[in-house]
């Protein structure tokens, strides 16, 4: 409850900040105080957020909380050099704490994620870098490569230069991945999801800016547009510290429990969209008349496709495996694990067919149950489906290697006996009679295959001799006459 109102109380006071911090008179150091006032605040609210928690449970929490501190002190950094020495020239001092956002941010990332899904998921990892290699082209073909052909710019301007986009797009492949992960979103998640992403369109629209401003036109430099701009970071800084306050943040660490990450339709926008990043520059490109990153675009094509493809690789051996499980479930009794009916259905006549070719005898046996409704209705339900379970356990113990004993349904099992006739099969069914728990019995029918007849016919005169056992008074076994088959020969 008192969290519930934190999180509130904060969320709300930074929130009218950044509306009044579009409104502040344009005065330097109360538009540096304010925003920087915003960030620490931030910041200090992660952190209060991460003193919350389990001390095993703080450390992505306290990533994001140097980040958002390191980034927001690079504001009155930059202020204060840009005043006080006259530097605004790449790099100015405040680009080492804008950037130290990426690795603090990207390591508590890391963690979260790792905490979230702690098996690796190969999909999910293919997804993130198909968003990764599309995004990734842009920021070379309009941020980076145009940087390298400025050769007045020092080096360590230019590697600063590029640092942004590059810290940018590891961002990207690690919200791409956090949003592929398994487990709890809840609104914390959310929340973290949409400071990233603040802070992407933040660093997105800043090289839109500079590029139209580098251009000359006039709508770059206007003040009301970077003060907007400027909020869309303090908007990034705040959700991030509504994030760590609300009362389920640690839940955005929790393992998922074993589920399948599911891939919603967003993200399979993204990824269709990711992938025609390519094209859509060799498009633009041509259609500007002059195709300058002709070897980028090959080259990110073709990752992308080897990432498709290896994602259809996944994707098709995950559904052979699910049909491989399909097929076992649809093949045993749930109960006893035995084969079930549809199993024995299948196996029946492939057995005849090898007892054919070898020239062996074989033979089947109907199994059933002593007056189980009885037992039932004594002990109830429940002790029913357990002597169903231990019995059948037993029978299986005393079968031979080759001998198949399935479930037929009910309380009835049949067993396939390859090369026995009536005589060792009878002898094997004496020893199953002999250690059915629990003082109970079974009455079976016995029929030899006489080589012509069908399985159904086979089974018939089994159930035949199953019935001619229970009319002669049950627990014993009987061998089923000739009769049926000669009826049908
Ligand atoms: P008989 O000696 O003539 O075979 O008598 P019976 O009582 O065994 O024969 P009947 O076919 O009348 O009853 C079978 C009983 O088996 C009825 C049903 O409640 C019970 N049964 C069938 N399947 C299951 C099961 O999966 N679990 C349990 N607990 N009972 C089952
Ligand atoms: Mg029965
Ligand atoms: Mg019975």
């Amino acid at each position: 409850m008192r969290n519930q109102r934190a999180t509130t109380v904060f969320g709300v006071t930074a929130a009218v900040a950044v509306a009044v911090y579009q409104f502040l008179p344009d005065v330097r150091w109360l538009l540096t105080a304010v925003q920087v006032g915003i960030g620490w605040a931030s910041g200090a609210a992660i952190l209060a957020g991460a003193l919350r928690m389990p001390r095993r449970e703080r450390l992505p929490w306290l990533c994001f909380a140097a980040g958002v501190l390191c980034n927001s002190t690079g504001i009155v950094v930059a202020a204060a050099a840009d005043v006080w020495f006259g530097l605004v020239d790449l790099p100015t001092p405040a680009d080492p704490f804008f950037l130290g956002l990426y690795p603090a941010v990207a390591g508590g990332l890391a963690v979260l994620i790792r905490r979230r899904d702690p098996r690796t998921d190969r999909a999910a990892f293919v997804d993130a870098a198909t968003i990764t290699t599309g995004f990734g082209l842009l920021a070379w073909v309009y941020v980076i490569a145009p940087r390298n052909l400025g050769d007045q710019m020092d080096r360590l301007a230019h590697a600063t230069q590029v640092a942004y986009p590059i810290g940018d797009l590891l961002l990207i492949a690690l919200t791409t991945r956090l949003l592929r992960s398994g487990g709890s979103r809840g609104v914390p998640f959310w929340w973290i999801t949409a400071s990233l992403a603040a802070f992407l369109i933040g660093d997105s629209a800043w090289v839109v800016l500079g590029n139209m401003g580098d251009a000359g036109e006039a709508l770059a430099t206007t003040p009301w547009i970077a003060r907007l701009l400027e909020s869309v970071f303090l908007v990034a800084f705040l959700l991030f510290g509504v994030a760590a306050l609300h009362p389920c943040a640690r839940e955005v660490a929790a393992p998922a429990d074993a589920r399948p990450a599911t891939l919603g339709r967003g993200l399979l926008a993204l990824l269709a969209g990711a992938s025609l990043i390519a094209p859509a520059v060799l498009a633009a490109q041509t259609a500007g008349g002059r195709v300058t990153d002709g070897w980028s675009i090959a080259f990110c094509s073709a990752t992308l496709f080897l990432l498709v493809v290896t994602r259809m690789a996944l994707l098709l051996r995950q559904v052979e495996r699910q049909a491989e499980q399909v097929r076992e479930l649809a093949r045993s009794d749930e109960l006893t694990g035995l084969p079930n009916r549809r199993a024995w259905n299948d196996e029946l006549p492939r057995a005849l067919e090898r007892a054919r070719r070898d020239g062996e005898p074989v033979t089947v046996a109907i199994l059933d149950l002593d007056r189980f409704k009885h037992y039932n209705d004594t002990y109830g339900h429940p002790a029913g489906d357990l002597l169903l379970k231990s019995a059948s356990a037993a029978w299986h113990g005393v079968l031979r290697q080759a001998d198949v004993i399935a479930r037929y349904g009910g309380e009835e099992f049949v067993v396939l006996l390859p090369a026995a006739g009536a005589e060792d099969a009878r002898r094997v069914l004496d020893r199953a009679l002999a250690v059915t728990p629990l003082a109970q019995t079974f009455s079976a029918g016995l029929a030899v295959w006489n080589g012509r007849e069908t399985s159904d016919e086979l089974l018939q005169r089994a159930d035949a001799a199953l019935y001619a056992a229970k009319e002669a008074g049950r627990n014993r076994v009987e061998v089923a006459a000739d009769q049926l088959s000669r009826v049908t020969a």
